[in-house]
């Protein structure tokens, strides 16, 4: 099921509002509330907009890499319908006719629309496991659950009851306690790269991440750069956006906001009737509040993980992987737990493999310099695509622990925390919160732009 866009409020405001980051969430509330009629001034960090969108083209050769998003399901509703808002030209992520390759305990799987390859006998499942491939043990273990839960954008969504089931158990622990051998959990945990691995997660958030990305399964990416998203919001907002402006302090009365900025030329403060504020939770954390936040909503903040996520992305002079009938994606139970051709689609001969991890290997790559990480990724590899050291033309990297205007790839929740969201979400006063930590489908496009329009109908309802 893909759904529908429900409408933002008939409504028009001619209020100010200070939007505070230029990353998709920011990008979004700005431009609906600009379409409604509010005064928009959008305050950015960086030099260009985009965020965790961010697509890098100082790569050698004519490719071009995504350290950021990557990909959007097809059914993600609110980034399909800005990318076809914008006419923005969309082409496959990978290619549905080869599948993906499997790595578990060593061993290589062809896994493809069509069948997948037995798994290997030393891989711990109970006899009659044996014969169901990744797509059955989905079938057996996840479906009822995912069934159990029901819609998580139902109203009064998940109630007491199912909180008390799934909050507070681990992932895979549920998966366990379902009767999967640790093989089947194994399997089901190829490519992961969430949180602190599958038994880190709060049960109940992965099942509803799991619920909301249910149906057609295909994956677009713009053609050229996903960061042409940003560009177009970016375009129409024109010079609304100031660049270069770092948000220190927000002191809220009782007839409006003051929003300090520091830029080069020194500290400026904005006068609005509401502020969107749209930052990495992290950074949430560093801006002083006037009234201070309330305890427990600080709290909240500073308990909501942020993922460590490292992106190694390696060029070849062709497409080696292809020759040997190999699909150049690969769901592993290795270090590197991911691995995408980027250059599907794009014309010529060279192509760009990119490696991608959490947790403790991204710490571990985040802590090498530029160099180290391109040889380290290039040796892991040639051991999944036998051929790649002598294809290798030159690498990137991107570490998002280090990246000081995000720290963190995307929020998840531990076991016990999926009611966080709730708490950071929520209006205080003239401050409307955004970002995918906000929104139920975190650490996705998707999530900046529900939380901005989210954020917009709440300036809409309230606005006299
Ligand atoms: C490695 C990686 C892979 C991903 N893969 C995908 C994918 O394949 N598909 C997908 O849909 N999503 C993916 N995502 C998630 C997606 O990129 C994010 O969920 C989304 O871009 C977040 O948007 P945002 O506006 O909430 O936050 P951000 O993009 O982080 O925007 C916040 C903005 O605030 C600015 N800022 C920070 N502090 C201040 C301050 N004090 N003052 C002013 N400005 C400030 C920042 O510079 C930034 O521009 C991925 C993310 C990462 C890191």
């Amino acid at each position: 099921m893909i759904r529908e866009v429900d409408a933002l409020p008939e409504r028009r405001s001619s209020e100010s509002v200070v939007v505070i980051g230029a990353g998709m969430a920011g990008l979004c509330a700005a431009y609906e509330l600009r379409r409604s009629g509010c005064e928009v001034t959008v305050l950015e960090a960086r030099r260009t907009a985009g965020g965790r969108v961010r697509t890098r083209r100082d790569f050698p050769g004519a490719l071009y890499v995504e350290e950021g998003a990557t990909r959007f399901p097809v059914v993600h509703h609110y980034t399909m319908h800005y990318l076809r808002e914008f006419g923005l030209p969309l082409i496959p992520f990978d290619r549905p006719d080869m599948g993906h390759t499997l790595r578990i305990i060593g061993h290589d799987l062809e896994s493809h629309p069509w069948g997948q390859d037995a798994w290997p006998d030393e891989l711990p499942l109970h006899a009659d496991e044996r014969a169901l491939d990744l797509e059955g043990l989905h079938a057996r273990y996840v479906t009822p659950l995912l069934d159990e839960i029901g819609d998580p954008l139902s109203p009064g969504w998940p109630g007491e009851l199912l909180r008390e089931r799934f909050d507070s158990v681990g992932y895979a622990d549920l998966l366990r306690s379902r009767g999967a051998s640790e093989g089947a959990i194994r399997a089901l945990a190829l490519g992961f790269h969430v949180g602190e691995g599958p038994n880190s997660l709060s049960a109940l958030w992965w099942l509803e991440c799991m619920a909301l990305d249910a149906g057609p399964r295909g994956k677009v990416k713009v053609e050229g750069g996903n960061d042409r998203l940003a560009e177009a919001f970016a375009a129409r907002l024109g010079d609304r956006i100031r660049f270069g402006r770092a948000v220190r302090r927000i002191v809220q009365d009782p007839t409006g906001i003051s929003v300090h900025a520091e830029s080069l030329a020194g500290t400026e403060v904005l006068r609005a009737d509401r502020v969107v504020c749209a930052l990495p939770v992290p950074l949430v954390l560093d801006v002083v509040f006037e009234p201070e936040l309330p305890p427990l909503r600080r709290e909240a903040l500073q308990s909501v993980p942020y993922a460590s996520l490292s992106r190694v992305a390696l060029q070849c002079r062709r497409r080696f992987w292809l020759d040997q009938g190999r699909p150049g994606f690969e769901d592993t139970d290795e270090e590197v737990a991911e691995v995408w051709d980027l250059s599907v689609g794009e014309p010529g001969d060279r192509g760009v493999l990119v490696a991608y991890s959490g947790g403790n290997e991204a710490r571990r790559v985040t802590a090498m310099t530029g160099e180290e990480r391109v040889a380290y990724t290039a040796r892991r590899l040639e051991s999944l695509l036998p051929g790649l050291l002598d294809h290798l033309e030159g690498g990137v990297s991107r570490c998002w622990d280090a990246e000081p205007w995000a720290r963190g790839g995307g929020a998840w929740f531990r076991t016990g925390q999926s009611g966080l969201r709730d708490v950071i979400a929520a209006p205080l006063g003239r401050i409307h919160f955004a970002g995918e930590a906000t929104s139920p489908w975190a650490g996705w496009v998707q999530g900046a732009l529900d939380s901005a329009r989210r954020a917009t109908a709440e300036i809409l309802e309230a606005s006299v």
